[in-house]
């Protein structure tokens, strides 16, 4: 992983027998790592589950506050 690169996560949400989510999601400013990355997107309701899988705002489970890149 170079310096600089542009980071993304991307939610693992794979619902059983259904296709997984292709939401992905970066961040506008420069962050050094994907933990600082997560530690962003948490606010905008991503969540990281123990299991190491990324879930987007709409399959983190929990209430989110408006996404300004939702249409
Ligand atoms: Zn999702």
């Amino acid at each position: 992983m170079s310096a600089g690169a542009y980071l993304v996560i991307r939610c693992d949400h794979r619902p059983p027998g259904g296709e997984q989510c292709d939401r992905e999601r970066g961040w506008p400013v420069y962050v050094r790592n994907h933990t600082e990355l997560r530690r962003n997107l948490k606010a905008q309701g991503w969540r990281r589950t123990r299991k190491g899988k990324d879930l987007c705002p709409d399959h983190s489970g929990r209430p989110t506050p408006s996404d300004p890149n939702t249409p």
